[in-house]
């Protein structure tokens, strides 16, 4: 592309100015590609913090009554949020279990509190049952050494 054409002012003294505006608005590219850059990056840690903030009173609530588990972060919001395990029971066998949030086919838009009856307790389908899941934390490690359950 050629570079743009600034017709050339007749005065002496305008063609100064012409340059001297040329050269600012140039300079001023550069700054406020930078500031937006900067903004950008101060918008998506505040995203993250409040990301972990809403796993953190999901977690309060789920600790101190254990229900509603609607509202809850979604599972793209719980992982940048730092919070990437969910620790599960099984409501009929009580067999506790940690799913990786990352892991999951589930779109990262699925809700956590949708997940309670999509996870499947193993030892349970093996009997022919399927029963629902209990939602007990989100934990940024899982809490159970694996192999445990
Ligand atoms: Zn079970």
């Amino acid at each position: 592309m050629a570079p743009k054409h600034h017709p050339t002012p007749l005065s002496g003294g305008d063609r100064k100015a012409l340059t001297k505006e040329l050269g600012k608005a140039r300079a001023m590219t550069g700054i406020l590609a930078a500031q937006s850059a900067e903004m950008r990056a101060k918008g998506a840690a505040l995203i993250q913090q409040a990301d972990r903030l809403l796993c953190e009173s999901w977690n309060e609530r789920m600790w101190s009554d254990g229900e509603p588990i609607d509202p809850s972060p979604t599972i793209d919001q719980a992982i940048a949020g730092g919070f990437p395990w969910l620790e599960i029971q099984c409501s009929r066998c009580k067999t506790p279990n940690d799913v990786d949030l990352a892991a999951l086919k589930h779109p990262p838009t699925t809700f956590v509190h949708d997940l309670a009856s999509r996870l499947r307790c193993r030892k349970c389908a093996k009997a022919g049952r399927r029963p629902s899941a209990t939602l007990l934390q989100l934990g940024w490690q899982p809490r159970h050494p694996r192999g445990e359950v």
